[in-house]
């Protein structure tokens, strides 16, 4: 049984970038700049935006911070998006969600230039990702199709089965494994609440991918042997740990490999990112 380490993958990936991005700075003068916007004060969006900009520092990626009280409204954001679209020095853009309750998400993350959308939520890039031609990959969706690849499991012509069906996690990396070519051309399967005996159907995946926001969610039962798992799932426990959605130490004696949480895909969602970020200065 293969654990698919997500920390080393990252960290390979960041490696890679990271020489991207000092080539694209001794050719061509360019460092690439990521805006991240901070909107009130929940304590998990301070955590990420932090990491992620200790990422890009380690990468040699510059980072601006943009942070605004609770109390913003759409139409201030809206204005702060069109002066970081306009801004020449910015090559990504990244809003940091959930916003505040005041604040339309859907209206300010259509409003970012999608050259510069590294989150990849645009309709415009969402519908590139749908046509097989994208611009930029989302970070979670990518990260998951990196470490199967980077480990070595096999996807052409395997049953993908993908537990959830989010804009962000699920609907994305089903439409990117069932594309046409390289690192896809999987038979996909979407399962979310509303799926009849769910069981029946996780049970005929070759590569399962979870993202149900629910703590130790899939069981043993609901696993076909041999399979490869991939859980998605970030749940805090009644005792502060973090864990997945699959009860992984249960699941684990029967899967032929398994994504732990943590160190599997959330490491690859921040590196992505960052490739994204290089990817955008590059254009
Ligand atoms: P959402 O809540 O947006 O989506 C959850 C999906 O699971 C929905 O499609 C929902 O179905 C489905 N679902 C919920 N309950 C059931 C059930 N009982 N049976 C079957 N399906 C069910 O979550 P996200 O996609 O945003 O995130 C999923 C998990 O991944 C979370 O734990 C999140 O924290 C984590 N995550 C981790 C990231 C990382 O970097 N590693 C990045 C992003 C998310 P329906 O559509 O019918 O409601």
């Amino acid at each position: 049984m293969q654990i698919l380490n997500g920390t080393k993958t990252a960290a390979e990936i960041r490696n890679e970038v990271a020489a991207d991005a000092a080539a694209l700075k001794a050719e061509k003068n360019i460092t690439p700049c990521l805006a991240a916007v901070l909107v009130g004060n929940d304590p998990a969006s301070q955590i990420y935006v932090g990491n992620k900009a200790k990422a890009c520092q380690q990468a040699g990626i510059i980072s601006r911070i943009i942070r605004l009280q609770e109390t913003t409204v759409t139409s201030e954001l809206l204005t702060l998006i069109r002066q970081l679209n306009a801004d020449n020095d910015v090559h990504g853009i990244l809003v940091q969600l959930p916003l505040p309750k005041g604040c339309d998400e859907q209206q300010v993350c259509d409003a970012v230039d999608p050259k510069k959308d590294v989150d990849a939520f645009h309709p415009e890039n969402a519908g590139l990702i749908s046509q097989g031609r994208p611009r930029f990959l989302p970070c979670t969706p990518h990260g998951i199709v990196q470490l199967l690849v980077r480990s070595g499991i096999e996807i052409a012509g395997k049953h993908v089965v993908v537990l959830g069906r989010s804009n962000i996690v699920g609907k994305p990396v089903g439409l990117m494994l069932v594309q046409k070519g390289k690192s896809a051309d999987a038979t996909v399967t979407f399962v979310h609440s509303r799926t009849k005996n769910l069981a029946e159907t996780t049970r005929l995946a070759d590569i399962l991918i979870v993202a149900v926001g629910k703590a130790k969610f899939v069981t043993a039962d609901m696993v076909k042997s041999g399979a490869v798992v991939i859980d998605v799932g970030i749940n805090r426990t009644a005792d502060g740990k973090i864990c997945g959605d699959v009860d992984f130490d249960a699941v684990k004696s029967i899967v032929s490999a398994i994504s732990p949480v943590p160190g599997g895909v959330g490491p690859l969602t921040i590196a992505m990112l960052l490739y994204n970020t290089v990817k955008a200065a590059k254009n």
